[in-house]
This record gives C-alpha cells, structure tokens and sequence, in this order.
C-alpha cells in the first residue's frame, strides 16, 4: 500500500525564524508541499528561492520528510513574450475573441500544447518530489484564465485544466519514471470536467479555497459547505480517492489578510470541525492531506505560539 501523506504548504518567508523542517519532523507529519506564492506571472524558481536547492530537498529528506512543489506555472509553461508574434497559441476572452497575453493558454492548438508539456517535463527536472507528485497550476484566477475560441468554447474550466495534465501525463516519466500530475479543483474549476476524463497518471486535488471554516465539510446547514461538499462527491466519481489528495487552508494565515506590512492573524480553526472533516475525507478513501500554512512564521509563533499547529498534526495523526 502506498504511503499515507499529511502535512503543510509553506513558502519561502515562512521559514524566517522558524525552523520547520525540524518542527515538521517532530509534529509526526511527513510531507511539506512547497508553494512559490499565488498571483499571475511570477517567476517561480525566482519566488522559490532556497526552497528549490539540492540541500534544501536533502535536508529534509534526512528528516524523513517528503517534499513536493505546489506552483502557479502558467508563465513558465509557457514563454508569454510569444504573445506578440503568436497570439492564436493563448486563450481567447469570450465576451470579444481577443486573445489574453496573461493568463493559460490555447488547449487546442497543438504548438501551444508542445511547448506547454515540453516545459513541464523540464521544470519537473529541476523541481523533482519525492512524492512523485507535480503540482502544476495554471493562473491563480477564475477569470481570463481559460480559452473561448472556436475550438475550445465547449471545453468548461476543468475540462481545459485536465486536458492539460493529461498531456503533461502522457510524458511526465521523461522526468520521473513514478511521476504523477494533478488536476487542481479550485475556484472555476471545482465543477469539474464536464467532456474529459483522467489519463491513469492523473490525480485529483481538491483545494477548497472559498468554503466555510465556520461548519464542518460535510454540515448540510452550511450553505456554503453544502455546494462544495456535492462538488467533491462529485469529483470522486470521476479521480480515485485513494489518489487524490486535498490542499486546505486550517493553518492559512494568509488566507485571512494578506498584508504582509501587518502582524500574521490567527486562522479560524475549531479542532473539533477538523477534526470531523478529516473523518470525513477518511471516510471517502482519501489518504493524503495538507493544508496552507502560509504566514506561519517566527512573527506568528512569537504572537501566538503553535497550539494550532499540534492540534492539527494530532487530529491529522490518528487519522493518517
Ligand atoms: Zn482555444
Ligand atoms: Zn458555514
């Protein structure tokens, strides 16, 4: 059977006065999903930083963690400075056809796809996981991201974003003969795929950004909890739930504000809440869980300690 994964998703800041690596190790989660930051158009090995050396990934493997990279890769998938010689190869906006120069790409035009999976394959070279998971977004919005030309107009949101991982899929073993790309159900593509179905490499991950922390997942008088928690039901027909794995925000403090010129807040985190959301994934098959912990830096530690944070590795513990 193949390993359990729990644990957080951090950025490079959030290691200024902490050691997490060693704080991971000791919490008894294994896995650290390492997040460039969100927003369109960043260099993500630039945002990395340390987080993408040889002795970064060494030494957390010599604290028996797993690593893996969790990055919006529109603009290194995809060389954007091509906009003004190749426009077709980028999505085209459906209130007037005219072609955006920042967001995905055209999922139709097979140019556009070479260069797409040809990136992919490079980038997951120089950012392996020893999860064997690549974790390649597209844009971190839910407008003028995806394309409405002609040839795409059927395609929803997802169906474009699993298009794209299944044609990374097809080649990721250049990479990693054990390699595995997600399909990331966040924002306008929580709906799922309404005409594509998963290449066998493919994966779900399910990041519910927008959902309630008030009530648990599956508490039917959320209304807001409700729409997601049928989106996720959904989603399991379509991806293997022993797969899948899901990206939460319990420990976001960036999620609450993301002024970083003010103090880090506290995320709203109930235990007993989480605690029944990961019997209730558990419940479905899945048997991997992180969540963004952004913020949670020698700043937070020093205003609010890490109670939070053990009783997150403790529920996520007995359960994982
Ligand atoms: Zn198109
Ligand atoms: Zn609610």
């Amino acid at each position: 059977m193949e390993k359990n994964h729990k644990g957080i998703v951090l950025v490079p800041s959030d290691f200024d006065g902490i050691d997490w690596i060693e704080k991971m190790a000791k919490s008894g989660l294994n896995t650290l999903g390492l997040h460039s930051g969100g927003g369109p158009g960043h260099d993500v090995l630039e945002r990395l930083q340390f987080m993408k050396d040889g002795d970064f990934r060494h030494k957390m493997t010599q604290n028996g963690l797993d690593y893996e990279y969790e990055i919006h890769t529109s603009h290194v998938l995809i060389d954007h400075d091509l906009f003004a010689a190749k426009p077709e190869y980028f999505p085209a906006f459906y209130q007037n056809q005219e072609r955006i120069p920042d967001g995905n790409w055209c999922v139709s035009n097979p140019e556009a796809m070479k260069l797409v999976v040809d990136n992919a394959v490079s980038l997951a070279k120089k950012l392996p996981a020893t999860t064997h998971r690549y974790f390649f977004w597209g844009v971190d919005r839910a407008h003028r991201d995806w394309c409405h030309c002609p040839k795409c107009a059927h395609l929803n949101s997802a169906d474009q974003a699993l298009i794209t991982a299944n044609a990374i899929a097809e080649r990721i073993h250049e990479a990693d003969s054990m390699g595995k790309v997600c399909f990331l159900a966040y924002h306008n593509t929580l709906t799922g795929p309404s005409q594509v179905k998963p290449n066998k490499n493919v994966f779900l991950e399910f990041a519910p950004i927008r959902r309630c922390y008030y009530h648990a997942l599956n508490d039917d008088k959320c209304a807001i909890n409700r729409s997601h928690k049928e989106a996720f039901e959904k989603l399991l027909k379509i991806f293997d739930p022993t797969q899948a794995h899901i990206l939460e925000y319990y420990m976001d403090s960036s999620l609450y504000d993301r002024n970083t010129l003010l103090p880090p807040v506290k995320p709203t985190f109930y235990p007993e809440l989480f605690e029944e959301d990961v019997r209730y994934y558990t419940s479905l098959g899945i048997r991997s869980m992180t969540s963004f912990a952004v913020r949670q830096d020698g700043e937070y530690m020093a205003l609010h300690g890490d109670k939070e944070f053990q009783m997150y590795a403790e529920i996520l513990n007995k359960f994982l």
